[in-house]
C-alpha cells in the first residue's frame, strides 16, 4: 500500500531558453522552481520525441528499445512493436493503481488505464487542436489526480508542434503563459504539493527546441502528415527538468523510470 502520487508532467519540447527569461510571466513555473529542484537535462541521446518518450518510461537506452521513430518504412509503429516493458506494465503487476494519459513514444499518443482520444491524431497542427488538447489533457488530469493513483503519467504534446511552427515569434511565449495556467491548476489548485502524504512530482520535457538551422538532428518531416512545411524550430539536446519531493538524482530521461521504481519500492508497505 503506497501513500502518495508520484506523478510526472511530461512537456513535450518545453525549453529553458523560453521559461527563464520569462519566469515574470510563468508564476506557476516560477513558484514549481522555487518549492523544487530544477536542471537542465542534457541529452546524450538524439533529441528524438520517440525514442525519448520511450526511454524515460521503459528505463532503456536508445540501443536497447530499438524505436527511434513513429514510422519505419511507411508503417506507424504501434506498442505492440516495441518490446519492452514499460513502467506502467512492471507496476500493474505489482499491483500498482496506474494511469498514464496521452504519452507520445507512438502516434497516436499511447495512454494506459483511460479512456483517452488524442486531439489531432497526437499530432496536433493548428489552434483550435491545440486549445483543445491542453484544455481536454488538463481536465482529464484532474480526474485522474481526484483517483489517487500510485503514479499517474500526463503528457502534454502541443508545444512541440507550436514551436516547429512559430519559433522564434512571441507567438511561442504566449502558449507557454497558457500551459503555465494548466500547471497552476494541476499542481497547485488541486492541492497535490500540500497533502501530508508524501506526493511526488516531476515536470520533464523529452528535449528543448532550437531554431531550424542550429539543430543537430532535423526532426520533423519524417513524421508530419502536413509533409513540408516552413519549419522555424527544431529539437535540442537541453530538456527542461524540475522535481519535487524526488530523493533519487536524474542525468538522463531514463532515470524517470528508476525514480518511479524507487518510489514504488518504498511505498510497499
Ligand atoms: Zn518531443
Amino acid at each position: 500500500m503506497s501513500k502518495g502520487i508520484f506523478f510526472v508532467l511530461g512537456i513535450d519540447a518545453a525549453t529553458w531558453s523560453i521559461v527563464t527569461p520569462n519566469l515574470h510571466k510563468l508564476r506557476n513555473f516560477k513558484r514549481l522552481i522555487e518549492v523544487g529542484k530544477s536542471k537542465e537535462l542534457i541529452l546524450k541521446e538524439k533529441p528524438i520525441s520517440a525514442s525519448v518518450w520511450c526511454g524515460m518510461f521503459s528505463g532503456k537506452l536508445p540501443e536497447e528499445h530499438k524505436h527511434g521513430s513513429y514510422v519505419v518504412n511507411g508503417e506507424i509503429v504501434k506498442r505492440e512493436d516495441i518490446k519492452v516493458d514499460f513502467i506502467w506494465d512492471v507496476l500493474e503487476r505489482e499491483g500498482k493503481k496506474v494511469k498514464a494519459l496521452n504519452v507520445p513514444f507512438v502516434v497516436p499518443p499511447y495512454s494506459f488505464g483511460v479512456n483517452f482520444k488524442p486531439i489531432g491524431f497526437g499530432l496536433p497542427t493548428n489552434e483550435k487542436e491545440w486549445e483543445e488538447e491542453l484544455e481536454r489533457v488538463t481536465e482529464k488530469t484532474k480526474l485522474l489526480i481526484e483517483e489517487k493513483p500510485d503514479l499517474l503519467i500526463a503528457v502534454y504534446t502541443l508545444l512541440d508542434r507550436i514551436q516547429h511552427f512559430h519559433w522564434g515569434e512571441d507567438y511561442v511565449v504566449e502558449w507557454y503563459r497558457k500551459m503555465d495556467e494548466k500547471i497552476g491548476e494541476l499542481i497547485f489548485d488541486t492541492g497535490f504539493l500540500d497533502v501530508e502524504e508524501d506526493n511526488e512530482l516531476i515536470v520533464i520535457s523529452d528535449h528543448g527546441f532550437c531554431s531550424f538551422g542550429e539543430a543537430k538532428v532535423q526532426t520533423l518531416p519524417e513524421h508530419t502528415k502536413e509533409g513540408k512545411l516552413n519549419l522555424k524550430g527544431d529539437h535540442h539536446e537541453n530538456a527542461l527538468l524540475i522535481t519535487v519531493n524526488v530523493n533519487y538524482e536524474m542525468k538522463r530521461p531514463q532515470d524517470v523510470f528508476y525514480a518511479i521504481n524507487f518510489f514504488a519500492s518504498k511505498n510497499l508497505y
